[in-house]
């Protein structure tokens, strides 16, 4: 994990820095100045930039700014403390001490990192399950499938700038990047069986079934005792949306004051500004008065969550793909940005499959990424470890290569699982990044040949506003006759409750959510917890 922080004049130039490296910080900058960060108070900034969470204080000549590299659950109010700190030791001791201010503004920053690690800790240590198999990896608490695989203690996030992904280095669990590794594995020499906690599933009716994300999350109610806990801590600040307006509990008062309040609160969820604002001016208008009081505002709002992220087509593909016709396998093929995690829950998927003794055939379809082909071995290769039904599980490649490869490649594959008799052909396709026009061309002519019967766009819940983006160019790349099917919303499990990219991916598209992904092992995907999500949202 990796934390900075900078005092920087309002020219932008850097006063003071602690374990800093730059370029996050300068993304950030460009986003304070841009305007799309988040005011928490008239002085108090926060934004989801290049997959940091950063926050900015500023005094009357002054900014402090933190970042963290993966969002975590940390009270903003401590956060907003340590910076002004910060912001008074800096002002007291720059001229006269400039040593002992370093280190005062080191043990203040570092008081709050370990606060930070310290709930990060509780939150892997069982207290909310949301990794199960047995080898650890220190970041996440998952497991690697593959033996051997170098398990790293930090995950470097995804860096977004302007909508392009010019780092998608992630060296979680299941990631193959390293080509040694890569090689092994995928020549079945480094494929280990791992113990996978079945219990991750249910069954009910000779099914295999995907549990809410309730169930891995733990007992909303028993979080939402822990936060009043917090609330009442020994720093005595109070923090949480709805003690801060408090003081309109029961009474009623303007309903625009309301509205920018719960504006402020869904932004601060990650969820984008436009976004933010379009859901309460509906609600304004179905309100259509001119005073209201909290909790009725709250209730509207909770409703009209719950209705965006209902689906409104079925989800149960288990039904979907005993229903296909005769003769041809059901095809589901993934899209999306580079490194979201596209074919890890590609391999959830397959291995939820096997579970329910669907026979799979993976194709790789991403014939331009060097090492994809092999990742998808390792992937198939572990897969045929885990599986202990009669279920078959195999790849389909023809290698790499650009112009008709890639549809070619599809066609072959489902014309072979439709000969071999394979319940499902599922799709990898390559990364791209969802502003380059070129890069998105091939998609509609890709969904034109295959003709799948879903595509899944696999989002981050890490992205912050480039998620309506996302969303609307890949539902929009397939040309008018069609768009996305689903969503699956990958690595849940890191971003707390600032879960607001759901949200704005269907929003902005009207696409269901189909599973959410919760950890690096084949066994962490979940069905949505519309309320559970809500919850978060909302408190
Ligand atoms: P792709 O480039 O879109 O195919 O992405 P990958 O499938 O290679 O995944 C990139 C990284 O994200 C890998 O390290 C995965 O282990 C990790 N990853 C995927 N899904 C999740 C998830 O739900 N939670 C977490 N924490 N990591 C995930």
């Amino acid at each position: 994990m990796s934390q900075s922080l900078i005092i920087f004049e309002p020219s932008g130039k850097v006063i003071y820095q602690f374990n800093n490296k730059i370029s996050p910080f300068n993304d950030f900058i460009y986003s304070l100045v841009n305007q799309t960060c988040t005011e928490l108070d008239s002085a108090f900034s926060t934004a989801a930039v290049a997959q940091k969470r950063f926050y900015c204080l500023q005094n009357d000549t002054l900014y402090a700014a933190l970042y963290f590299d993966v969002v975590s659950t940390l009270d903003s109010e401590k956060v907003r403390l340590c910076l002004d700190g910060v912001l008074k030791t800096y002002s007291k001791l720059c001229e006269d001490d400039h040593a002992k201010m370093a280190k005062l503004i080191e043990f203040q920053f570092q008081t709050l990192v370990q606060l930070r690690l310290t709930l990060t800790d509780a939150e892997g240590s069982g207290e909310r399950p949301v990794s199960k198999a047995s080898t650890p990896v220190p970041n996440l608490g998952t497991s690697t499938p593959v033996k051997g695989k170098k398990s790293t203690p930090s995950k470097k996030m995804r860096k977004w700038v302007n909508g392009e992904l010019v780092d998608a280095v992630d060296d979680g669990a299941l990631d193959y990047s390293n080509a040694a590794d890569l090689l092994s594995a995928a020549e079945g020499t480094g494929a280990a069986k791992v113990q996978l906690n079945q219990a991750a599933f249910e069954k009910q009716d000779n099914l295999v079934l995907l549990r809410e994300l309730n169930d891995v999350l733990g007992d909303a109610e028993d979080d939402e005792d822990d936060e009043g806990d917090k609330d009442g801590s020994a720093s005595g600040v109070t923090s949480g949306f709805f003690s801060k307006i408090s003081s309109y509990f029961g009474a009623s008062v303007d309903i625009n004051e309301v509205s920018k309040k719960f504006i402020e609160q869904l932004i601060s969820k990650n969820i984008a500004p436009a976004t933010a604002a379009a859901i309460i001016e509906k609600i304004k208008a179905r309100l259509s008065s001119k005073t209201v009081t909290v909790p009725v505002f709250k209730q509207a709002l909770t409703d009209e969550l719950t209705k965006i992220l209902t689906p409104n087509v079925s989800t149960d593909l288990l039904h979907d793909i005993k229903k296909r016709p005769l003769g041809r396998p059901y095809v589901i093929s993934v899209v999306g940005v580079n490194g979201v995690g596209k074919s890890t829950n590609l391999a959830k998927l397959a291995y939820w499959f096997l579970q329910n003794n669907m026979s799979v055939l993976i194709c790789a379809c991403d014939t331009f990424r060097s090492g994809a082909v092999e990742q998808l071995k390792v992937h198939v290769n572990s897969l045929k470890n885990l599986n202990s039904g009669s279920a078959r599980i195999d790849l389909f490649e023809k290698g790499y290569g650009g112009g008709d490869h890639v549809v070619n490649t599809a066609k072959l594959a489902i014309a072979y699982g439709a000969a071999e008799n394979y319940d499902i052909v599922l799709i990898d396709t390559a990364g791209r990044t969802h502003s380059n026009a070129k890069l998105m061309a091939p998609l509609k002519k890709f969904g034109d040949a295959a003709n799948p019967d879903k595509i899944i766009m696999v989002g981050e819940a890490l992205v912050g506003t480039d998620s309506v983006e996302q969303a609307t160019n890949f539902d929009n790349a397939f040309g008018n006759r069609r768009g996305l099917d689903f969503f699956i919303i990958s690595k849940v499990d890191t971003v707390g409750d600032l879960v607001g990219a759901m949200i704005n991916m269907v929003m902005a598209t009207k696409v269901p959510i189909l599973f959410v992904g919760t950890g690096q092992t084949y066994t962490d995907i979940n069905k949505l917890s519309v309320k559970r999500v809500v919850d978060m949202l909302t408190s």
